[in-house]
């Protein structure tokens, strides 16, 4: 059988999937271990899984989201990604790093290895190391996949056997399967990443930055900026993390460790 890239077809097989590994839940959890972050993760879904679902998230983002071709931006963005994505063990070919036109002071990760960043945060940036730390904390939560652990999460915790049983069952497209389980199209419907994941991407972001030849204290004090400046929505570094000061704590504590 052929699948289309994002085609309903594929994102009925994975739930097909999710709703078999659901069924097994109780017999065996679909946790597999994960040496580099020493724990393990329940993952129902492959990376290569995940990024099928996100394809079309992506593509409607890139519709409904100015996209800024500024090289005041897109320079800065394009001369520190490949190295960050290098540092990280990637192929900067392989990647997709978008520079957005808003205000916000986001940036966001999808499976698949696409990063959006906008040129609200960018304006606040005052050195490429900055910029390197938010990609490089973008690029964690891709590598491990954190999006596919929140994802097997809501399945299993939230949505549950009734959704995926519906999304198998019904003749949704991939988008309207997608809901089922919790993934939204829309950038504020991508499920939040948990206080660890936070944390992990913090960690493995500085040491991307540092393995790329930036200096990982410009995080600490980013971060710090963020943190100082309240306006609009919470962005996706802060949300869902309760005390900036445990950031920064770890953060200075993982950057004592590098070398
Ligand atoms: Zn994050």
């Amino acid at each position: 059988m052929k699948f289309l890239k994002g085609s309903p077809d594929r994102a009925r097989g994975v739930m097909l999937r999710v709703g078999a590994a659901l069924a097994l839940i109780s017999v065996a959890a679909g946790c597999t271990y994960n040496e580099a972050l020493g724990r393990n993760q329940l993952l129902f879904v492959s990376q290569g899984e995940m990024a099928q679902l996100a394809s079309s998230a992506w593509t409607d983002l890139k519709k409904k989201e100015p996209i800024s071709n500024d090289p005041k931006y897109t320079s800065r963005v394009n001369r520190v990604a490949p190295k960050i994505i290098r540092a990280a063990g990637g192929n900067p070919a392989q990647w997709e790093v978008q520079v957005f036109a808003s205000d916000q002071l986001n940036a966001f990760a999808l499976p698949g290895n696409k990063i959006g960043i906008y040129t609200g945060i960018l304006d606040i940036m005052e050195n490429d190391a900055q910029i390197a730390a938010v990609l490089g904390h973008e690029v964690a939560h891709v590598l491990f996949n954190h999006s596919g652990e929140r994802y097997s999460q809501a399945a299993a915790t939230q949505a549950g056997l009734g959704a995926a049983s519906a999304a198998v069952g019904g003749s949704q497209t991939g988008n309207a399967a997608l809901q089922a389980l919790g993934l939204g199209v829309q950038v504020g419907a991508i499920l939040p990443f948990s206080r660890k994941h936070e944390l992990e991407a913090d960690k493995f972001g500085v040491r991307y930055m540092h393995r790329g030849g930036y200096d990982a204290n410009e995080a600490i004090r980013f971060w710090q900026k963020m943190a100082a400046s309240k306006s609009g929505a919470p962005p996706e570094f802060l949300s869902t993390h309760p005390a900036d000061a445990t950031r920064i704590s770890a953060l200075q504590r993982e950057i004592s460790l590098l070398k």
